[in-house]
């Protein structure tokens, strides 16, 4: 069994597979503050050493439960909010030690498709205007080149440029997450980072923006972060795919090995409680985890999943289990990923 570290340094070693994002021992913590003074009384742990990496023109997806800290870490590998601890390389540089003016040059290249598409487009603001502001900011073009450019990204994500002075309002909710997509995507980037993009649409639109982004893909080489609690979107999309629980990672597999072969009682769980499309199937293995995710500002000791955990056993609560490679590519952090692979 090999830690991942060793397996990102492998990774390098390919050139045809080159790594374009590697994050290590990222960590988000939040202060819980509490009286007069607002002194701080503990830590919130959204996001606990967290270390995984995104090679060049894949799409890695991220699922876990609300609360289980995959929007912080997307947030925070971008840098809209700052992180506790930890380094996250792209193209070998790190981001998180970089100047806040350094960092603003790489903006362009890393860029983020929000959840709503409602809330996040300015209802003040002509489409033109939304979709050219990330130019504007960094100084590309003049005002009559950036017109013709949103124009011309309107039409590559299935606009019609002839809405370019309307208002959101005036979109539905799918043509607005095109926007969305549109105003990332006009900056030229390597790195999106999709954070539940299509969370909030119907599902006949979530598969046309899903079609969309794979398509874009093709087009412009992109890499892909794509964060998102429904198992089916993350599997359509997905090349690889990494699951978190109460801040930590559990396990990082591709998606055919993940579906077919999880190793951990927690996936496990996940891939159980996926919807299958016939209703007519009953479902005999779902798995009911019993209990509530336990607080990120007191999590379980050893373990974070044991208290929940149909396999758990003594050493669960005591010790912490490493996340490691238990076949190539394929790595989960439990004590007894074996027992678990009996049953599958
Ligand atoms: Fe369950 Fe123990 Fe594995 Fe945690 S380490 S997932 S409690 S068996």
């Amino acid at each position: 069994m090999r830690k991942l570290e060793k397996l990102q340094n492998d990774s390098k070693a390919k050139t045809d597979e080159k790594v374009l994002l590697e994050v290590k021992n990222l960590k988000k913590y939040f202060p819980i503050k509490a009286g007069v003074f607002k002194r701080t009384v503990g830590w919130v742990k959204a996001v606990d050493d967290v270390s995984f990496f995104i090679r060049k023109g894949e799409t890695l997806g991220l699922v876990g439960e609300s609360g289980c800290g995959k929007t912080t870490t997307g947030r925070t590998i971008l840098r809209l909010i700052e992180p506790t601890a930890g380094s996250v390389h792209y193209n070998g540089e790190d981001l998180l030690a970089m100047s806040k003016r350094k960092m603003n040059k790489y903006r362009t290249k890393l860029q983020m498709i929000f959840q709503d598409p409602y809330g996040s487009l300015d209802p003040r603001m002509r489409v033109k205007d939304i979709i050219a502001e990330g130019l504007k900011a960094a100084h590309i073009g003049n005002r009559k080149e950036r017109y013709e450019m949103v124009k011309e990204y309107m039409e590559k994500v299935g606009l019609s440029p002839l809405y370019v002075n309307r208002f959101p309002h005036e979109f539905s909710g799918g043509q607005r997450q095109r926007i969305g997509i549109a105003r990332a995507l006009i900056m030229n980037p390597e790195l999106i980072v999709c954070d539940e993009a299509v969370s909030a649409l119907d599902v006949s639109i979530q598969a046309q923006i899903l079609n969309l982004l794979d398509d874009l893909q093709k087009e412009f080489n992109l890499t892909y972060l794509f964060i998102a609690h429904d198992l089916n979107v993350v599997k359509h999309i997905s090349d690889r795919i990494v699951v978190m629980y109460l801040g930590k990672i559990v396990e990082i597999a591709s998606k055919h090995e993940l579906f077919n072969n999880p190793l951990h009682p927690y996936t496990k769980a996940l891939l159980s409680a996926n919807p299958i499309p016939d209703p007519t199937i009953e479902r005999k293995d779902r798995i009911i985890l019993q209990g509530d995710v336990p607080s990120p500002a007191n999590p379980p000791k050893g373990c974070r999943f044991h208290p929940r955990c149909w396999l758990a056993k003594p050493v669960c609560s005591e010790e912490e289990p490493p996340l490691v490679e238990v076949r190539p590519d394929h790595y989960v952090a439990c004590h007894f990923w074996e027992e678990m692979e009996k049953q599958n």
